[in-house]
């Protein structure tokens, strides 16, 4: 069962006085779809009976939820993984097994010339013609589900902050914003390249890097709202909002999309 809309639900904080505060709740929307996954999958999704082939890291919540569609909506799946396998499977990887997925490893850098000619001949000789999805579903399909996100919210809003790992969920989103709203994403990756609506200050040494302090906000934010926000983005982005509350206009309506 799909939850959707997301629930919108108001976030009272004392670290975020003087605005109203509301977290879409993006991570409830289905367990096999982590985060914003369903979005970025709903416009990519193939017909019935053929063949995705996608890419996706190691602990790619993509490659899990695209084999979990898969499953859903009676489709073959292939996960292009980048670097070696390693046996066992993780958690991960063994979920996108299990939900049918096909996986094949290609080297780092072969993976970092991405979807070139030669790599995707090899792939249609070995598993015939597919439906290709980016890695991350970063796609023009990818950012229109996300945009639904922002038609769903029923509040008068100003600003919404999301976290960002390929960018598709705070595009489609500031793509669906009237001229007095803004979009501001936190990056959850090193090095973000300069954009005027991403905070990069708050990825903790970088995707999939945690700290203590990290940890720390996290168990405490379970503690006063009873969320459990993923290290990998969420709870950065969480940390930059709350840090840098004063950034914010007082008064203002402001959205958190914990995906
Ligand atoms: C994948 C994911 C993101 C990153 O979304 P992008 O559209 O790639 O920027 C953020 N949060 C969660 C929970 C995710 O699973």
């Amino acid at each position: 069962m799909f939850r959707l809309p997301s629930p919108l639900e108001r976030l009272d904080d004392e670290r975020l006085a003087g605005l109203r505060v509301f977290v879409k709740r993006d991570d409830l929307i289905h367990p096999d779809f982590p985060g914003n996954k369903w979005r970025k999958l709903k416009y990519n999704l193939p017909p019935a009976r053929s063949t995705v082939l996608t890419f996706g890291g190691a602990y790619s919540s993509h490659l899990r939820a695209t084999a979990a569609a898969g499953r859903h909506f009676g489709f073959k799946t292939v996960g292009v993984v980048r670097g070696e396998e390693r046996l066992p499977l993780n958690p991960v990887l063994s979920a996108a097994v299990a939900d049918g997925m096909a996986l094949t490893y290609v080297s780092r850098s072969t993976y970092r010339l991405g979807a070139s000619p030669g790599l995707l001949s090899d792939l249609t000789a070995r598993y015939g013609d597919f439906h290709l999805i980016p890695e991350g579903g970063a796609n023009d399909a990818g950012r229109r589900g996300c945009a639904e996100l922002v038609d769903e919210i029923d509040e008068p809003f100003d600003v919404i902050c999301c976290s960002v790992g390929t960018g598709t969920t705070l595009a489609g989103i500031a793509g669906r914003l009237k001229p007095s709203q803004r979009a501001i994403g936190y990056a959850a990756i090193k090095g973000h390249r300069p954009h005027p609506d991403v905070e990069p200050g708050f990825h903790f040494g970088g995707y999939a890097k945690r700290t203590a302090e990290l940890d720390a906000f996290i168990a405490d934010f379970r503690e006063r709202h009873g969320i459990t926000l993923d290290w990998v983005y969420e709870a950065k982005m969480m940390y930059g909002i709350v840090a840098q509350a004063g950034r914010f206009p007082p008064g203002a309506t402001l959205i958190a999309v914990i995906a």
